[in-house]
């Protein structure tokens, strides 16, 4: 979400003259879209800002902007803490440019990426113990489905042939919209436009993930049979803790339907290690509950305390720091040993890829299925979607030949 609202921005900025520079000793503006879901990240804003602020010293006629988790819902305490900043503007606001209007200025025709993110809903409602989200995004705020049909064609017409639809909790898109849409309803629109090759989105809440939902990602054809399901733990105490709103019970039966319904679909998660009081057994729970749902990918992270959540207020972080690490590594072996199985059974099977680069000599895609997939080819190949059959495999991505 944070890169596709890099490129919102980066295009409200080119529509309005600016072009990019390569470097911030370079440019005349610099806006630093912020994270601060882990401390790492939070740290790295930081970091940016002394930089920033050094680089002021010596070119003061440089503009900064601050926008993101970063921002408080206090922005006079913002401005006394960062008096260099010259724009603070919260998280999917909309930056005042007229008063940029001194920063110099250039005109560039804008041109979309091939696979481009369109955000559909602003904000969580949900209030998982851990997370900041709901107290620097705010409660759930969904656009319009014309607004977003239209931001829809004009990345198609701008050459993307693949858009991701995002937000924080996608399948609770619309209700709070008079109409009353659903994410199903949106898919079906989408899925309408021509020139458009593929619909993703993310990410998805178990608790809120309908059948509906699930039958429209079976029969939209360019709905990819693709999706991130976050799982969190695989203890049902701590899902309780993390006050996540389903059990274990809820999500394997939902797993199980997606499975029968969509065939072929691909399902990742996510897994957070060494939430407070995360014990060696219930750690264990979360690698058997890996085993058993065979996930084509886990994205794991080590708990990070976030002021203002209630696990922060109400929980010592009590695992130690090498412990979290020692049980994201250990997830990621079992998972590596779970996808190397899963990807070794794709070898010899054709799949069509989206060409989004190239890399070390070699184009690169995904397939619909989301398998990071390579191959060689003297022409280019960027933007096409080809054929490609797999001759090997690993965890983490395919290589193949391209085939006629
Ligand atoms: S669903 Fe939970 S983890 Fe996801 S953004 Fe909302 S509060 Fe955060």
């Amino acid at each position: 979400m944070n890169r596709a609202e890099s490129e919102r921005l980066a295009a409200l900025l080119e529509n309005h003259g600016f072009i990019s520079a390569s470097r911030a000793e370079d440019a005349s503006l610099v806006l630093i879209n912020s994270c601060v879901v882990r401390q790492s990240a939070e740290n790295r804003v930081v970091n940016q800002l002394m930089r920033l602020r050094h680089l002021k010293k010596s070119r003061p006629e440089i503009k900064i902007a601050l926008t993101g988790c970063f921002v408080s819902s206090n922005l006079a305490e913002m401005h006394r803490k960062y008096p260099f900043v010259d724009y603070i503007f919260p998280a999917g606001s909309e930056p005042t440019f007229e008063d940029m209007a001194d920063v110099s200025r250039y005109s560039l025709p804008k041109q979309a990426a091939i696979s481009s993110g369109i955000t559909i809903i602003q904000g969580c409602d949900n209030f998982c113990s851990y997370c900041i989200v709901p107290y620097r995004r705010g409660r759930e705020k969904s656009r319009p489905v014309a607004a977003i049909e239209e931001e829809a064609c004009n990345l198609v017409e701008g050459g993307a042939r693949e858009l991701i639809l995002l937000g924080q909790n996608v399948d609770s898109y619309g209700h709070d919209l008079a109409e009353k849409p659903d994410l199903a309803m949106l898919l079906e629109r989408i899925n309408k436009i021509e020139g458009l090759e593929r619909i993703r989105f993310l990410t998805n809440h178990p608790k809120d993930m309908s059948p509906g939902l699930v039958r429209a990602i079976a029969r939209l054809e360019k709905v990819c049979k693709q999706l991130n399901l976050p799982v969190q733990s695989g203890d049902g105490e701590i899902l309780k803790k993390m006050n996540r709103g389903y059990t274990l019970e809820h999500y394997r039966e939902l797993l199980g339907q997606l499975r029968r319904e969509v065939s072929g679909i691909a399902i990742t998660t996510d897994i957070i290690v060494g939430f407070p009081g995360e014990t060696p057994e219930q750690f264990g729970n979360t690698l058997q509950f890996l085993e058993e749902a065979r996930f084509d990918a886990v994205h794991v992270a080590m708990y990070s305390p976030r002021p203002e959540t209630l696990a922060f207020r109400k929980y010592a972080d009590d695992v130690d720091p090498a412990e979290k690490a020692r049980r994201r590594k250990l997830i990621e072996e079992v998972q590596g040993k779970i996808a190397g199985e899963i990807n070794c059974r794709l070898v010899g099977q054709t799949f069509e890829v989206l060409v989004e680069g190239r890399k070390k000599g070699k184009w690169y895609g995904r397939s619909q299925s989301d398998k990071l997939v390579f191959f060689e080819h003297p022409d280019d190949q960027s933007g096409r979607l080809v054929p490609v059959k797999i001759e090997h495999s690993s965890p983490w991505f395919l290589r193949g030949s391209l085939i006629k």
